[in-house]
């Protein structure tokens, strides 16, 4: 049963309305990132489009920013008051097999369109966590598990239903000014209520995970890293450093140790994928090796990112080539030697991903070859971790030529306008800019990497 709410201070929607003194309001907020939270005033449990639209215009309507929460997963700038919009209800999928494509509603996470897709023998673009939502993904640029096969997820998508500040709700194609900024920007346009995305004939990937021990974890990433210089697009791969918590839900043999782990994503024969990890395991034994063709829907393991809520905070930095030098710097600040405790992370970029997008999708940097990612817990060990991220930003930075907005996680007080910045190239940034002042002079929607109005 629904109710509808006609209060006139509050948005008049079918889902449930959440207010900080009413139950259920500590549970809707709550999302994967527990560092921070959104604490608005009122949260919108939206159930379909024409909630989020109604929700939009009141909140248009009574001056109120508006923020988006499908997971919590990427929340970077929390709500401090103004409207929630919460679509985690929103879970429609229509897959349509002869089109290849999807229709997925805005609360949809990645493991469920992965369901939906491998039931018809495809695959979506999607990235490492299951968990994420698939709208937050696209929005964000979406570097996927295969993503050097097949170039961002943002540039393969069909049409977005967006409702706008002005309250109104489109649908917007290919060639339309709005249907680019939207892709790449994080939630600055509007709110969308679902995407229509391609889908792949893939049923299968060989792939998995490679892991070393402390005395190998150097010889690993330099190993990887001549390894990634030659190789075909069907080749996704990504190294880690990082030391195992020592609590029991590890697996005893990494439990507590300085690891390295290299993640494999291959789209061509298991043999060639075989013949291709070759030269990785020459680089000594492994802790794990379970490299295996395994069906699309087994491949959330090639990453096995933590299921739970967690907190984390996280920059990164992208890089046009990988140095002995630059690996050398990355992994002296990021080791069990350094002041707090770093997931130090590299993505081999390249591939479909250096092509052009389709026209105006703001997703920059595409010479980027490697993507670098530093992420802590947000008080390890009584250090400003936020000082320690600038120090490692430092370390890279005479390779560094900007950095992805989606990997920028938590730390909302140092989300400043020149870190939202990076994430474009000056002439996309001014674009972007003018057409916020455009469509949403007001900046209604600021709880993101904020594009600010170029006009105020
Ligand atoms: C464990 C983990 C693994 C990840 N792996 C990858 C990866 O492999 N590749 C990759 O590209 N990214 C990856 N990400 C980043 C992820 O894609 C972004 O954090 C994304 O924003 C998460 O979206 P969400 O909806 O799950 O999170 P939420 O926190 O719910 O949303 C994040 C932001 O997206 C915007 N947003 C979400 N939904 C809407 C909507 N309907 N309309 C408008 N704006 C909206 C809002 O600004 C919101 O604040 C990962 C993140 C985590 C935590």
């Amino acid at each position: 049963m629904t109710t509808t709410y006609s209060n006139p201070e509050l948005p008049v929607v079918t889902g449930p309305l959440f207010l900080p003194d009413t139950r259920g309001y500590d549970e809707e907020i709550a999302g994967f990132q527990t560092a921070y939270t959104h604490r608005p005033a009122v949260v919108v449990g939206a159930l379909h489009a024409e909630d989020v639209r109604s929700a939009v215009e009141y909140a248009a309507r009574q001056g109120l920013p508006v923020a988006v929460q499908a997971t919590g997963h990427g929340l970077s700038v929390a709500a401090d008051g103004g409207v929630l919009i919460s679509t985690r209800r929103m879970r429609e999928i229509t897959v349509d097999p002869v089109a290849r494509t999807a229709r997925v509603g805005a609360g949809v996470q990645a493991e469920a369109l992965i369901e939906a897709a491998v039931a018809h023998g495809l695959a979506p673009l999607n990235g490492s966590s299951p968990s994420v939502g698939v709208i937050g993904y696209h929005l964000g640029g979406g570097l996927g598990i295969l993503a050097r096969t097949f170039g961002y997820a943002a540039d393969h998508v069909r049409a977005i239903e967006l409702v706008t500040a002005d309250g109104r709700l489109r649908r917007f194609t290919l060639g339309e000014e709005l249907f680019g900024a939207v892709l790449g920007t994080g939630g600055n346009f509007g709110v969308v209520t679902a995407l229509e995305l391609e889908l792949f004939p893939i049923t299968t990937v060989y792939g998995g995970r490679l892991i070393f021990d402390t005395g190998l974890v150097e010889p690993a990433l330099e190993g990887w890293r001549q390894w990634t210089w030659d190789l075909p697009e069907e080749m996704t791969s990504a190294i880690t450093m990082m030391t195992m918590p020592d609590i029991p839900v590890i697996p005893e043999p990494l439990r507590g140790r300085y690891i390295a782990t290299v993640n494999i994503a291959y789209t061509g024969s298991d043999r060639a994928g075989e013949r291709l990890v070759g030269p990785l395991r020459s680089i000594g034994p492994r802790l794990i090796d379970d490299l295996r063709v395994m069906p699309y829907s087994d491949t959330h393991t090639i990453y096995s990112d933590p299921p739970f809520p967690h907190a984390y905070t996280a920059t990164n930095a992208l890089l046009p080539e990988l140095t002995a030098d630059a690996a050398e710097a990355f992994l002296d600040v990021t080791g069990p030697d350094g002041p707090v405790t770093v997931v130090a992370g590299l993505r081999h970029l390249g591939g479909a991903l250096r092509r052009p997008g389709p026209a105006n999708v703001a997703v920059d940097h595409r010479d980027a070859e490697y993507l670098a990612r530093f992420i802590t817990g947000p008080e390890t060990g009584g250090t400003v971790v936020g000082d320690h991220h600038d120090l490692i930003a430092k370390a890279l930075s005479a390779w560094t030529i900007g950095q992805s907005p989606t990997f920028l996680y938590g730390a909302g007080e140092r989300a400043d306008e020149s870190q939202t910045r990076a994430g474009y190239g000056p002439a996309t940034f001014a674009r972007l800019a003018a057409l916020k002042s455009d469509l949403d002079p007001a900046n209604l929607f600021r709880y993101n990497r904020n594009i600010r109005p170029a006009r105020t």
